[in-house]
């Protein structure tokens, strides 16, 4: 009796990743690859939502500084996240020798 060894990964078990390509990194989803997102405060209007003179203009929005965006949460700013297929690890699990039950 030979073993088979299996041909997706040649019997190590895990390949890699097919996401990212094994660096584990991939741009960010939140921000498009920006690194920026649209101030929750102002909306990305860059005005103070609580600032509500009569007829003037609001102030700019502290929260960006008037910019409307804000650093990306999720990235950080560096405009790529950890690959979440692979947790950063820039390899998954086999699919073809490994519990079938994993999800897609
Ligand atoms: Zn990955
Ligand atoms: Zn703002
Ligand atoms: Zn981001
Ligand atoms: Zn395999």
């Amino acid at each position: 009796m030979t073993e088979k060894k299996c041909s997706c990964c040649d019997g190590v078990g895990i390949i890699v990743c097919p996401k990212c390509g094994g660096s584990g990194k991939e741009e960010c989803i939140d921000c498009n690859g920006t690194g920026l997102t649209d101030c929750i405060i102002c909306k990305g209007t860059g005005e103070d939502p609580y600032d509500n003179p009569n007829g003037g203009r609001p102030k700019d929005c502290s929260a960006c500084g008037g910019g409307g965006k804000r650093k990306c949460p999720i990235c950080n700013g560096t405009r790529i996240e950890d690959c979440p297929e692979c947790d950063g690890t820039g390899n998954v699990n086999c699919p073809e020798c490994n519990d079938p039950r994993i999800r897609k």
